[in-house]
């Protein structure tokens, strides 16, 4: 029976008859994999908690006929009880796996498994503020998969705009792929704020020093165009995604 090792987290979990619980994993090599965690619910059960959404852990599987086997699973990082410890990290973090969840119903990537990991750990540590790291992490998941959305030249037509100094388009429509220039935007559409549109940027490119120091009006407002523009190219509601605090 061939077996085989990767490392993966933890999307989702759900009950498989009285003791066990299929598994939903991102892994490292073989994309997205589901595979059965048995006698996992039973107290002393040889898994432990390592087998919760948004652990990461080394997991030895061998291939069975419909759904793999988890037959070894050892910790990498002990994110999820950290996470779980903080109701600002876990809906944060339940927006992530389900968002990498749908991301990679087709087919997982690498890229895809290392973002979500390091968004993860970044929680787990607190190192900026939850709905910071959460709307950095959807921007680049959602641009990794071939949807980068723009914020400064018009996403229609490609007329350059600035981010700053006034020679900036303002209008953001997320059906047409970000801020678009005054001749392409629809009548009516949303106007942003210069600093809404320059934290959107700075959320995609990683620029930690620009986003923490923004206020929370702008943060508030970038949140929403992020939610927008996920739930757009998702093309169904994030359920997880209501219970995020604005
Ligand atoms: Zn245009």
């Amino acid at each position: 029976m061939p077996v085989y090792r990767d490392e993966a987290v933890v999307l989702r979990t759900h009950k498989l008859g009285e003791a066990d619980r299929i598994v939903t994993m991102l892994t490292r090599a073989h994309g997205k994999v589901r595979a059965v965690a048995k006698g996992v619910r039973r107290t002393g059960s040889k898994f432990g908690a390592r087998l919760e959404p948004f652990m990461v852990a080394d997991v030895q599987l061998y291939e069975g006929r419909s759904l793999d086997i988890i037959t070894q699973a050892e910790s990498l990082g002990s994110y999820g009880a950290l996470i779980t410890a903080d109701y600002g990290s876990y809906t944060a973090a339940s927006v992530m796996v389900e968002t990498a969840d749908k991301l990679t119903e087709s087919e997982g990537s690498l890229q895809q498994y290392l973002l979500l990991v390091g968004a993860l750990r970044s929680l787990s540590r607190q190192e900026h503020g939850s709905h910071l790291t959460l709307n950095s992490y959807l921007l680049r998941a959602v641009s990794m998969a071939g949807w980068a959305p723009s914020f400064q030249d018009c996403a229609r037509c490609g007329a350059v705009g600035a981010l700053s100094e006034g020679g900036q388009h303002s209008a953001m429509v997320v059906q047409m792929g970000g801020i678009v220039c005054d001749d392409c935007a629809p009548p009516g559409s949303p106007r942003l704020d210069a600093a809404t549109i320059e934290l959107l940027s700075a959320l995609l490119t990683g620029d930690w020093e620009h986003a923490s120091a923004s206020p929370e009006r702008t943060q508030n407002q970038a949140a929403g165009v992020v939610a927008a523009y996920t739930q757009w190219h998702l093309g169904r509601g994030l359920r997880s995604l209501e219970h995020v605090a604005r």
